[in-house]
């Protein structure tokens, strides 16, 4: 099996309730031709098929479920430059200069998709900034050096000692670091516009078509597929989120689960600025807002991957979920409309893998994983687009596949 199948989530989130607007399909014949094959239609697929259909490629997309049927679905969605990783954290992990240079590429990443977003007119989206409390990961002092590190790498932060939270934004908790100009979306919605912009380009979207073996060479890549079809492209991308190619994870990658919950719509008890807030912390916890004043609230994140053990638990974690919000922000209500689980992909230094795939000639793969999974599909069409257009990308080295 070329990528294995996964129960990828469970439950409904509140993007599922939203109407899309119509992705056109095309039918399949039975010998394909592309410049490039992009396998899967999530967000990262229709990123990438944006940005090689925009560089005048020709596209084919395929999916074995259908467009935004995956994990995307199941995406809480807060779109960040702050990476898992704290900077001081990933300095010591993998030297100053590239964590700065991961850092500042994730900010200049999100910069580039708010641009692109609102250039093609895609989906409605609110600039928000993000709130990152004190916890066990980074204590005050933990984070008064991690605005500093922030703010040397040119990155604006401001630290908020417990009366300024208090003062500004009600919360109790012994520091913050204020981050700004991230974005709040419905990533559903994102994926399907950057498909239909591809399409509109000349892409074409089938689906459900699974491909279930790839043949490669150093030329050109001939994949096949469920129904007995084939496909020769110059390239492949592999944009298949948790269920990676040959089952071949890259080094410190791993699969967990995680839980969330979106609450009744409540716009008259939000929070201040309505940022993002999540915690320097492990697990942590998370939150946004909604268009339609709801909070999502995820976190709690296990290190298995049962899916019924996982499922199992999802009235348990939200009542946790619950629990900790009404702690953190006592006066909102916590009543709930939606709760969801899903696999998760962490890796060790919270940046994803993207790049060409080892073994696999004229194969590439865009790997989101980590809770800034939307932000390095923007990275990964950045990458990919340069190398599939003869360019080099600066910072290819520090996303390179590591067995
Ligand atoms: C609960 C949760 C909360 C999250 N919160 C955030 C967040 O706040 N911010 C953030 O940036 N990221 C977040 N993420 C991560 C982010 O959502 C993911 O990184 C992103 O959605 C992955 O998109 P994708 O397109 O790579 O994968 P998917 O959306 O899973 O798409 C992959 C597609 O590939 C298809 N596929 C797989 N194998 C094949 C095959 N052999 N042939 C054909 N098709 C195939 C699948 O059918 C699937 O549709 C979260 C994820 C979860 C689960």
């Amino acid at each position: 099996m070329l990528t294995r199948r996964r129960d990828l989530r469970t439950g409904r989130s509140p993007w599922q309730d939203r109407r899309l607007p119509a992705i056109e399909t095309t039918r399949l014949s039975d010998k394909a031709e592309a410049d490039v094959v992009v396998i899967g239609a999530g967000i990262s697929g229709a990123m990438v098929a944006d940005a090689l259909s925009d560089a005048g490629l020709s596209v084919l997309i395929v999916d074995r479920r259908g467009p935004v049927k995956g994990s995307t679905v199941a995406s809480t969605a807060l779109l960040q430059y702050e990476i898992d990783q704290p900077l001081t954290l990933l300095s010591r992990q993998i030297g100053e200069a590239d964590a700065v240079r991961a850092w500042r590429r994730s900010r200049l990443a999100l910069d580039g998709l708010g641009a692109r977003i609102r250039d093609l007119g895609l989906s409605p989206m609110r600039p928000r900034d993000s709130l990152y409390l004190a916890g066990d990961v980074l204590d005050a002092t933990g984070l008064e050096r991690e605005g500093e590190a922030r703010r040397r790498a040119g990155l604006e932060t401001r630290f908020l000692d417990a009366a300024a939270l208090k003062a500004r934004f009600g919360i109790a908790r012994e520091a913050a670091l204020l981050g700004f100009d991230n974005i709040e979306l419905d990533p559903r919605l994102l994926a399907a516009g950057f498909l239909r912009a591809a399409i509109a380009r000349g892409a074409r979207l089938s689906c459900p078509v699974e491909i279930v073996e790839a043949d490669t060479g150093p030329r050109s890549v001939r994949l096949k597929t469920d129904a007995g079809g084939l496909i020769r492209a110059r390239h492949a991308v592999f944009c298949t989120g948790y269920e990676i190619p040959l089952g071949k994870a890259p080094k410190g990658h791993q699969a967990i689960s995680t839980w969330a919950m979106a609450t009744v719509p409540q716009t008259r008890r939000l929070w201040p600025e309505r940022c993002f807030i999540w915690e320097a912390s492990d697990p942590y916890l998370y939150m946004r807002t909604t268009s339609d004043g709801r909070i999502i609230c995820g976190g709690e994140d296990e290190d298995f991957v049962d899916e019924d053990k996982r499922d199992a638990l999802i009235a348990e974690k939200t009542k946790t979920l619950q629990r900790k919000l009404a702690a953190l922000l006592p006066g909102v209500s916590t009543e709930v409309d939606y709760a969801w689980t899903g696999t998760f992909g962490a890796s060790g230094n919270g940046l994803p893998t993207i790049g060409p795939l080892p073994g696999l000639d004229n194969c590439w793969a865009v790997m989101g994983f980590g809770g800034n999974g939307i932000t390095y599909s923007r990275i990964g069409a950045e990458i990919v687009r340069a190398a599939l257009t003869g360019r080099d990308d600066p910072d290819r080295d520090l996303y390179a596949f590591k067995a």
